[in-house]
């Protein structure tokens, strides 16, 4: 394991997940180590939301567990919003697919609201350091940023609350492959600077291996292969036949 610690931050053991009792993931063995990046592969449908929303809390499992920081979480099936909240409190956080921001808001409320007392402004002014050009943009409200600078404001958002865990999903939905080969790389020297976890959810295979640790191709959800990133970029028509498989049963 790549980072500074042994223990994974983030394990995921025999874990089943779904709706409404009806299992779409099945089984996941999965881990996620300090500085480390590590990239959750799979076609439309394979179960990768699915997971990362079983992770944060927002869905209990329905088998296995989830391990943070050494320890089972604990999700109450009656209030699941609750103890999602208090796990990403406790540093594992969760930048969705739609990037939750609020349009109203400027760029400096959304990190305002987003930092702790606890974090002092050397922190915020590293973050920013990452995102440069999102410092012009202080005063402007979300919802007339690009789609390049919401995302840039969706991680810096998460990064200045210092979480331990990272997961992001489909940090590449909407943007133009010149705007996502720029940001990927960024997690990447995030992890590497703030001995942060990070797992990624990501449909450019190529772009996503090249700046992660590890991988894992989900299909129907299973995870069929795993390994180091690299061996796994160097066997990538065998990995995209993974994808077309998935793609072409689920159609
Ligand atoms: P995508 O890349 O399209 O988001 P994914 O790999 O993230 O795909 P999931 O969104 O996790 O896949 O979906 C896995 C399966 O679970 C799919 O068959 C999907 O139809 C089903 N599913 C997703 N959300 C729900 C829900 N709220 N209720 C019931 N089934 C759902």
């Amino acid at each position: 394991m790549n980072g500074a610690g042994d223990e994974p931050l983030l394990e995921l053991v025999g874990l089943t997940a779904g709706y409404d009792g009806v299992a779409v993931v099945h089984d996941v063995n999965l881990s996620v180590g300090a500085g480390e990046v590590v990239v959750l592969l799979g076609a439309n449908g394979a179960g990768k939301t699915t997971t990362l929303s079983t992770i944060s809390g927002l869905l209990p499992p329905l088998e296995g567990e989830v391990r943070y920081l050494g320890d089972p979480v604990k999700i109450s099936r009656r209030r699941p919003a609750a103890s999602a909240a208090a796990l990403a409190r406790s540093g594992l956080l969760h930048v969705p697919e739609d990037r939750g921001l609020f349009n109203d808001l400027t760029v400096r409320e959304h990190l305002r609201l987003a930092t702790r007392p606890e974090v002092g402004d050397d922190h915020v002014q590293l973050v920013m350091d990452r995102f440069p050009a999102l410092d012009p943009l202080l005063d402007r409200r979300a919802g007339l940023l690009s789609g390049g600078e919401q995302q840039m404001l969706a991680l810096a958002r998460a990064l200045v609350a210092r979480p331990r865990v990272l997961m992001v999903d489909e940090l590449s939905l909407g943007l133009a492959p010149l705007i996502v080969a720029r940001l990927l790389p960024v997690l990447r020297e995030i992890a590497d600077d703030f001995g942060l976890g990070v797992l990624l959810v990501e449909q450019h295979v190529a772009l996503a291996l090249s700046v992660a640790h590890r991988g894992y191709l989900m299909q129907r959800g299973r995870i069929v292969i795993s390994g180091d990133a690299a061996d796994l970029a160097s066997n990538l028509a065998q990995f995209e036949a993974g994808y077309l498989g998935d793609a072409r049963s689920s159609s």
